[in-house]
């Protein structure tokens, strides 16, 4: 309730409606007891009285009653009709949505052609054919507004719940032998609630205008009862002589109706989640760069290096620092594997070589990325876009999710080539058969016309591999390649990666949760832990003398073929920390079984131990194991 109150509070424009309506309903609320005269009490001396006059602050009509006591209580009597209405088909119409959601076949086919019957009217006209056959009078035309917005109510819940019957948490209460009703009050409707809710809040101020039109026409309030439709039609004769008397109903029907609409759109706004998780709002080419002035010369013989890098997530006051000051590089023919708990920051880090990470929230605070000497973090667009799938490239982890369903294989790996290569199509269509044969996939002239879902996993992975390869990359960059697949698929995967690697001399930073991957595939292994890098060192060093406990609790806690018969895991007791508030001091020493009072107040560096091996820790570990 607080974060929706919140998220609506942000929207201006809704916040001046919700202001503006509260005034209004409150008003309204309180007319019985303001010293306002009769409103219906004629007194035809004081006809056309304009407004400001002693005695009557917004004039008189035409048969001298007091505009401004009018308006009060006609205000008061529209906006109960309005919402009254609002609530009747909200109420009818989402439960007939439901209920023809949720028991389908014949109960929604009955209930739909009924509502489909309604439908085929215009409503206006529906409408006053329904007050015509019940005769006028504000309850009629309530009635008659109601019924013609019934269909809206039930067509959008009807959609709504149909989606959610079919979910798996229904099943499951069948499974747990909850009735039908028990089924749809408790878990369907705190689903379907909210889109009544913004239903409601877009149709409110468009019922309001039907009453109001309805007692314009003279078919809702009857004389002398006022109401702001019956105001403004009896205001008509007068439009000329005395226009005050119809801007001023006219005026606080478009007051009401604009406040409650750009309410109702805060409202829509506020609850519905894909709005709220910004997936509809236009994502930037690149992540956002905190504007940090510093240059320094990078070393153009480099092929990609990362210093200091810090990526941070803002979101709602809290900055969860998910990569606090990484350094690494890349070496030509050789692989860089990247470990570490899921959270550690990996994929981050390798997000934000390239600006893949998603601002808002994310955001690059410092460092630098090193690409032959250009800085990667600070060069143009155009370059950046030239680099992307051209010398660097990735490789993701469900490859089914990084190609497009609707594209075949041949159509996708033809538009990567063409993204960066200007070949004819012969040569295109030769260089894509070329590439899906480097990745061993057998048939390549058939397999090239296949959709994405014809294809199994590990050869949906090897296209992916075919595409992160299409433009001869000088670096590779690969999160979590096989953690999709299963394990003899992994090991071709991984055993193709390793032999294009050394046929084509490119570098490839393997990142992984997988210790077994990287203890076979990498050179260089670099250990993450809550977004710093907390050991480094060649593979060799790294699996045979680990030092840092966090490496030495996850070598404990991966299964190994050397293990004495009957021996237990040892998992690492306790949860990464909240990145947005981690602890001081070494952000490991809570889960560390070797902490001391140091580890508590300061913070390890990333030092040299020996010429192939740094670690960030206080702690002697060899000496106290
Ligand atoms: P992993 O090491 O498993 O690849 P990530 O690099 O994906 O971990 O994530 C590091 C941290 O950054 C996590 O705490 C995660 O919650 C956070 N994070 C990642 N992406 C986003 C995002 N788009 N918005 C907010 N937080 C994110
Ligand atoms: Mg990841």
């Amino acid at each position: 309730m607080i974060g929706f109150l919140k998220s609506l509070s942000r929207n201006r424009l809704s916040l001046a409606g919700l202001v503006v309506i509260t005034a209004v309903i409150f008003v309204a609320l309180v007319t019985p007891l303001l010293p306002l005269p009769d409103p219906d009490v004629i007194d035809t001396k004081n006809r056309f009285k304009t407004p400001f006059t002693t005695d009557a602050f917004l004039g008189t009509d035409h048969l001298g009653r007091d505009l401004m006591s009018r308006l009060l209580w006609g205000t008061r009597l529209s906006l109960a009709v309005g919402f009254c209405a609002a609530f009747l088909a909200a109420l009818i119409g989402s439960s007939i949505g439901i209920i023809s959601g949720f028991y389908g076949k014949h109960v929604d086919n009955i209930l739909m052609r009924g509502i489909d019957m309604l439908m085929a009217f215009p409503y206006i006209l529906l409408a006053l054919a329904i007050v015509a056959a019940l005769g006028p009078g504000l309850f009629n035309a309530l009635i008659a507004v109601a019924i013609v917005n019934i269909p809206f109510f039930a067509r959008n819940i009807r959609g709504v719940t149909v989606g959610i019957t079919h979910k798996e948490f229904i099943d499951a209460a069948r499974l747990s032998g909850m009735t039908d009703t028990r089924i749809i009050i408790t878990e369907v409707l705190p689903n379907v609630f909210p889109v009544i809710v913004i239903a409601m809040s877009t149709t409110v101020g468009w019922m309001i205008l039907e009453t109001a039109g309805l007692s314009f026409l003279g078919l809702g309030s009857q004389p002398p009862q006022a109401d702001l439709g019956s105001m403004l039609g009896e205001a008509r004769a007068a439009l000329i002589t005395s226009p005050y008397t119809s801007v001023v109903p006219g005026a606080m029907i478009l007051i009401i109706v604009m406040a409650i609409n750009l309410l109702g759109d805060g409202i829509r706004d506020a609850l519905d989640p894909r709005l709220k998780s910004g997936v509809l709002s236009s994502p930037r080419p690149r992540t956002l760069v905190a504007d940090y002035s510093k240059t320094k010369n990078l070393d153009a013989s480099e092929l990609l290096s990362v210093s200091n890098l810090r990526t941070q997530f803002h979101i709602s006051n809290r900055n969860y620092k998910a990569v606090d000051g990484v350094s690494l590089y890349a070496k030509k023919g050789t692989c860089l594997g990247i470990i570490g708990e899921s959270g550690s920051g990996k994929s981050v880090t390798a997000l934000s070589i390239m600006g893949l990470v998603s601002s808002p929230p994310g955001i690059i605070t410092e460092g630098y990325v090193n690409y032959k000497g250009i800085n990667l973090i600070q060069t143009n667009d155009q370059k950046l876009r030239s680099l992307r799938g051209g010398k660097i490239s990735y490789i993701f982890q469900d490859p089914l999710s990084s190609l497009h369903p609707l594209y075949t294989v041949q159509q996708q790996l033809e538009e990567a080539i063409l993204a960066h290569q200007n070949l004819s199509k012969e040569e295109v269509y030769q260089k894509c058969i070329e590439l899906l044969k480097s990745v061993r996939i057998p048939n390549p002239k058939q397999r090239a016309k296949d959709y994405p879902h014809q294809l199994s996993g590990g050869m949906r992975q090897r296209v992916s591999i075919a595409m992160a390869l299409a433009n001869d990359p000088e670096v590779i960059i690969a999160d979590e390649p096989t953690t999709a697949l299963d394990v003899t698929i992994q090991a071709q995967i991984l055993k193709l990666m390793k032999n294009l690697q050394q046929k084509t001399n490119t570098a490839i930073l393997l990142i992984t949760h997988d210790l077994g991957v990287v203890a076979r595939y990498a050179d260089r292994i670099n250990v993450m832990y809550a977004g710093r890098i907390v050991e480094r060192g060649t593979a060799e060093e790294i699996f045979h003398y680990p030092k840092h406990p966090y490496t030495l609790g996850l070598m404990e806690s991966m299964p190994r073929l050397d293990q004495a018969p009957g021996s237990r895991l040892t998992p690492i007791p306790g949860q990464p920390p909240d990145l947005s508030d981690p602890p001081p001091g070494c952000p490991f020493h809570p889960r560390c079984r070797f902490a001391e009072a140091r580890c508590r107040s300061e913070r390890p560096p990333l030092e040299q131990i020996t010429d192939n091996h740094w670690k960030a820790c206080w702690v002697d570990t060899d000496a106290k194991r």
